[in-house]
């Protein structure tokens, strides 16, 4: 049960009261995760984001995307400097009231397994600012971690987004989390495809990079029964109650595929 409140005014402050309260404090942004009644039972204290300033959309000297941490699915949704991309994958999130408050930080940090932001900023080759940390941290590697450390802003470099690009995702209803979801990018040359990335959730306990796919794919003509055998016979996602994992590891080829499709 929540006992204690804090808004801090800076982020000093907030790493500073997560480290004296450690595991029963918790950063809240949207609160979309967090305020689920089984989460509020687990935690003692929330620190509020809100007063941090992590809300702003920009392009920095360089030409790169920056995204504060706090940015919400429907800001990037409406945002003029917003790539198409990021716009899709936003939109993926089930309704309205629930893209208006849940944040992007707050996707990678809670929505590890299958946050329907998370593909896409995957094959966007997409970094994540640690605040302290002067290296900046590919998404797919922030994920992989067990702590939560304090994340600024989300990175995209402009290069990135010049790449075609396929996003696709399956859930249940439509007013439900992705069962699966899966982005691709890749170039073309001629008929052949290269520079392929492809990531999936929902078929282990982070989203992830099929490295090994994107490897035998490298250089050839897509064909997409191979394509949809390989990825099949490659993950491998639990049998749970909104899915058997034969059925997910279908699922998973098709969006896949589909995402070239599309691109
Ligand atoms: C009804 C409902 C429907 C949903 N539908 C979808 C959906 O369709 N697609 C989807 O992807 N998700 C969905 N979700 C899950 C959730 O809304 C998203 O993952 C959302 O992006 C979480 O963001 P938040 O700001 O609400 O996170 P919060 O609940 O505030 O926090 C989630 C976690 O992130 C941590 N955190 C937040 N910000 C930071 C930061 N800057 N640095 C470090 N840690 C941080 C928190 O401490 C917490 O552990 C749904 C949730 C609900 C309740």
């Amino acid at each position: 049960m929540i006992k204690k409140y804090f808004i801090p005014e800076t982020i000093e402050e907030a790493i500073s009261l997560k480290n004296q309260y450690k595991e029963i404090g918790k950063y809240l942004a949207g609160g979309t995760i967090l305020n689920l009644s089984f989460n509020k039972k687990k935690y003692e204290v929330y620190i509020d984001l809100r007063k941090l300033n992590l809300d702003e959309i920009k392009k920095n000297e360089k030409g790169n995307l920056e995204i504060g941490a706090c940015v919400t699915f429907q800001k990037l949704i409406s945002s003029e400097i917003i790539p198409e991309q990021l716009k899709k994958a936003a939109m993926l999130m089930e309704n309205r009231n629930i893209r208006n408050i849940a944040t992007i930080g707050g996707n990678i940090v809670g929505g590890k397994t299958v946050g329907d932001l998370i593909p896409t900023l995957i094959v966007l080759e997409a970094m994540v600012k640690v605040y302290g940390e002067e290296k900046l941290v590919l998404v797919e590697e922030y994920i992989l971690g067990k702590d939560e450390r304090f994340i600024e802003k989300i990175i995209i470099e402009e290069k990135n987004l010049e790449k075609l690009y396929g996003v696709r995702a399956h859930s249940r209803t439509s007013d439900d989390l992705s069962l699966i979801g899966a982005a691709v990018t890749y170039n073309k040359d001629q008929e052949k495809i290269k520079d392929i990335r492809i990531a999936v959730g929902g078929v282990a306990s982070t989203v992830i990079r099929l490295k090994d796919i994107e490897k035998e794919l490298e250089g050839t003509i897509l064909e997409k029964q191979l394509l949809t055998h390989l990825i099949r016979n490659y993950v491998e996602p639990l049998t749970d109650f909104r899915g058997s994992k034969e059925f997910k590891a279908y699922l998973a080829g098709e969006l896949v595929a589909e995402c070239f499709e599309i691109a």
